[in-house]
C-alpha cells in the first residue's frame, strides 16, 4: 500500500521523538509499504523563526519571509530522513519544489493547485522511504512559498490525493478530533468519526488541530484522514464522509 503520513511539530520536537516517528516508518516499510512521510518544523521553530526575523526587519517581505520560514521544515525533512537511514532503510527528504508542489504565487498563504508526482513515485519505486517538507511549494515565478499557519496538514493531504494513497494518517499530540480543544477542556469529547463540513465548523470555531484547506481539499477528493496521536498510535478521529 501506499500510505502518506504527517508528523506535526510537537510530534518531533526531540531526537527520541524523531526516532519514534522513523522507528514507525521503518517498520511499514519493512512491511512491503511504500511510504511518504510529511514533516512539520520542529516544536516552536516557525514561532522562533519568525520572531528573528522581527529582529532583522520587522516588516520583511512576504517573499523573503517565505524562503526564510521554510527552512524550518526543510530541517526537519533532512533530520528524520537520516532517522530512518540510521535504522538501515534508505531515504530521501525533499524539500516542497522537490517533491513537486506547485502553488499560486500568494506568499505567506499559498494554495496549492498542482502536485507533479514524477519525483515522489520515482523515489518510492527506488525503494525509498519519502520525507517530503510540509507547510511549502514553489509558485509560478519559480519561488519558495507557504501554506498560512498549519499548512503541513494540507501538503500530506494534497500527497494522498494526487499520489491516490491508500491511507493518509495525520500523526499530532493529541489522540484525535474532540469537540473542544482537550488541553483547555478536560471533559472534551473525542470524535470517532467526524465528516468534512463538522470539522470545518470546528475550525471556524477555532479549533486549530487541522489546518482549513486540509479539510476542504480532502473533501473535494473524497480522501479519508485519520488523526490520531504520534505518542500512542492508537486508533483517533476518521475525518471523512459519513453520508
Ligand atoms: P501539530 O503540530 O501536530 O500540527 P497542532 O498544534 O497544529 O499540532 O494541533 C494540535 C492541537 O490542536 C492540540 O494540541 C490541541 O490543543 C489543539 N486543538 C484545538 N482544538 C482541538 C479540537 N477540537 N480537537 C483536538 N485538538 C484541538
Ligand atoms: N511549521 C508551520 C507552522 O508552525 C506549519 C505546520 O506546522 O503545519 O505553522
Ligand atoms: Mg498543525
Amino acid at each position: 500500500m501506499l500510505l502518506v503520513e504527517k508528523y506535526g511539530g510537537t510530534s518531533l520536537a526531540n531526537p527520541e521523538r524523531i526516532r519514534s516517528a522513523a522507528r514507525r516508518t521503518a517498520e511499514l516499510a519493512r512491511q512491503g509499504h511504500q511510504v511518504v512521510l510529511v514533516v512539520s518544523a520542529q516544536a516552536d521553530t516557525t514561532d522562533e523563526l519568525i520572531a528573528a526575523a522581527a529582529r532583522v526587519n520587522c516588516h520583511g517581505s512576504a517573499r523573503e519571509m517565505d524562503a526564510y520560514l521554510a527552512a524550518g521544515e526543510q530541517m526537519s525533512a533532512g533530520l528524520v530522513a537520516m532517522a530512518v537511514e540510521a535504522l538501515g532503510h534508505p531515504a530521501v527528504s525533499l524539500s516542497g519544489w522537490q517533491a513537486g508542489i506547485h502553488t499560486d504565487g500568494v506568499h505567506g498563504n499559498a494554495r496549492i493547485l498542482e502536485v507533479d508526482t514524477t519525483r515522489i513515485r520515482r523515489e518510492l519505486e527506488a525503494g525509498k522511504v519519502v520525507v517530503a517538507a510540509g507547510f511549502q511549494g514553489i509558485g509560478p515565478e519559480g519561488d519558495v512559498t507557504t501554506l498560512g499557519r498549519g499548512g503541513s496538514d494540507t501538503t500530506a493531504v494534497a500527497l494522498a490525493a494526487w499520489l491516490g494513497a491508500d491511507q493518509c494518517r495525520i500523526f499530532t499530540d493529541v489522540d484525535g478530533v474532540y469537540d473542544r480543544d482537550p488541553h483547555v477542556f478536560p471533559d472534551a469529547v473525542r470524535f470517532r468519526r467526524i465528516g468534512y463540513e463538522n470539522m470545518l465548523s470546528l475550525i471556524e470555531g477555532g479549533a486549530q488541530v487541522l489546518h482549513d484547506r486540509s479539510v476542504e481539499l480532502a473533501r473535494d477528493h473524497g480522501i479519508r484522514v485519520e488523526v490520531l496521536s504520534a505518542f500512542t498510535g492508537a486508533p483517533g478521529t476518521i475525518l471523512g464522509d459519513l453520508s
